[in-house]
């Protein structure tokens, strides 16, 4: 029997806001000193008042907005009591039957085909403390009590690993255009956890429903998904039944394991908080956080593709990230002062090659790894031009990385102007073609493909400075003469 995955998502987001979310402590805690970033309010002590933050209201909204959700027009706060040391005041300040925005979607690119995962909610609520465990004892640390985050949960849409894994990275490339969330899955930033069920294919009913908890990266979500959708088909295979339980990745066994059965699941007691106002939500501020958005990932690669005549491939790979995509938009435009002109399309080709692969080799990201759209586009007007080939230009963007000179100077320096003087590589073409008898003679015999490695030791001949289409065109004249002499 085949059988297949059900995967629904819950992720929390934390908001970049810059005090918390009841309360007016600098939410920016990641380096801080412990329990340094507290107050009454979010230390829970009695007697103490949360306030809204309305720019967490305001970045829930957007987020809403941006995959597609309705806005509640009233909202309202609920508290989900639970004790839990790292939790001072024994509940937690959430939202349960009316999630600030709900019913959306978002798509991924499955395969090259759209696929649309439904988002049942987005609602708004507090980060917890932190505990630590240090020579047998545990420490608590409050900072990130009551910082904002919010829980995005999407419908049972999602049918694999792979698919879980486009939809946390459209998630999180999303929260990071709209600059509500870093994003930083290993910071905290961005947490996961996995309903997981299984069922024979075709069957309608869902299977038993685990869940999987502790993924602290994108690969550990893969591995955990992957390791448990597994396990339920071994038990359903072997004739048993999957139990309804929270079950925890482990990292360093490769492995889920139980935390707690559905017999001990919590049962929070809900109830409306009764220190806050329940939130009307006014259509006109919605409206202009609406128009406030920037444009999307999808809106601008789909204009990537009409304007630039992109593919979506490549418009998708730009996209990805907000900065790259920033930064490929000033080279464009500067390409299109250049003179001669530099084509949408070389410089794609330049950045989804070459640049990308400096970005992977060096582990850095686009701004770390200081090429500026004005030294690439300098380096290949040098191209356009004539100055230098399409290899050395190559080197001279890593020069450009590694010195911080500019790609004139680096030329000039370096003595990598291209020789196209004809008279000069005819000489250097016939010592090769002198050097290689038995490769002359292949050729003449009909392999024609020697043609390119004799261009080869020309190329090296000159460290790569020959213009090859000059050297081309002169080693076929010099064969064919040998043939007929
Ligand atoms: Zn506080």
């Amino acid at each position: 029997m085949e059988y297949e995955a059900i995967i629904g998502l819950e992720v929390h987001v934390q908001l970049l806001t810059r005090s918390k979310m009841f309360c007016g402590c600098d939410a920016n805690y990641q380096d801080a000193p412990p329990n340094t970033h507290v107050c009454p309010v979010c230390l829970g002590l009695p007697g103490s008042l949360p306030v809204i933050n309305k720019r967490a209201v305001e970045y829930t909204i957007m987020t809403g907005l941006a995959l597609n959700c309705q806005i509640a027009p009233v909202t309202k706060w609920d508290r989900k009591n639970y004790h839990y040391p790292d939790l001072p005041k024994d509940y937690q300040i959430s939202q349960y039957d009316l999630p600030l925005t709900f019913a959306g979607h978002l798509t991924i690119d499955v395969e090259g085909r759209p696929k649309r995962i439904g988002i049942r909610r987005v609602h708004l609520e507090e980060d917890t403390g932190r505990l630590y465990h240090v020579d047998g004892r545990a420490l608590v640390d409050y900072n990130r009590s009551g910082v904002p985050l919010i829980e995005i949960v999407s419908e049972p849409d999602i049918r694999s690993p792979e698919e879980a894994r486009l939809y946390l990275q459209k998630l999180r490339t999303i929260v990071r255009y709209l600059g509500v969330s870093s994003g930083d899955m290993e910071a905290g930033a961005l947490r996961v956890d996995a309903n997981v069920s299984v069922r024979p294919v075709g069957q309608e009913t869902f299977g038993t429903q685990v869940e999987v908890k502790n993924m602290n990266s994108f690969r550990s979500v893969k591995l955990a998904l992957e390791y448990e959708i597994e396990r339920q088909i071994g038990v359903l295979r072997a004739g048993g039944t999957v139990v309804r339980e929270t079950r925890g990745w482990v990292e360093s066994e490769g492995r889920t394991v139980s935390q707690r059965s559905k017999e001990e699941a919590h049962d929070y007691r809900y109830f409306p908080e009764p220190d806050l106002p329940p939130l009307e939500i006014m259509p006109a501020w919605v409206d202009a956080l609406r128009r406030a958005l920037p444009e999307l990932p999808d809106e601008k690669a789909a204009r990537y593709q009409r304007e630039y005549g992109l593919s979506a491939y490549d418009a998708g790979l730009i996209v990805a990230d907000r900065l790259v995509a920033e930064w490929y938009e000033a080279a464009v435009a500067l390409g299109a002062k250049a003179q001669p002109p530099i084509s949408p399309k070389t410089v794609t080709n330049w950045l989804t090659g070459e640049v990308f692969r400096l970005m992977r080799e060096r582990g850095q990201d686009i701004q770390a790894l200081s090429l500026s759209p004005a030294a690439l586009v300098e380096v290949l007007g040098l191209v356009a031009n004539g100055t230098i080939n399409n290899n050395v230009a190559k080197h001279v963007v890593r020069d450009v990385i590694e010195s911080g000179k500019a790609p004139t100077q680096i030329v000039e320096e370096r003595g990598l102007r291209q020789i196209s003087d004809e008279a000069q590589l005819a000489q250097i073409v016939a010592q090769v073609l002198d050097q290689h008898p038995d490769e002359v003679q292949a050729y003449l015999n009909g392999r024609e493909q020697v043609a390119k490695w004799l261009m080869g030791q020309v190329m090296r001949a000159t460290r790569s400075k020959a213009n090859p289409q000059v050297v081309m065109a002169l080693l076929i004249q010099h064969l064919e003469a040998r043939r007929s002499s």
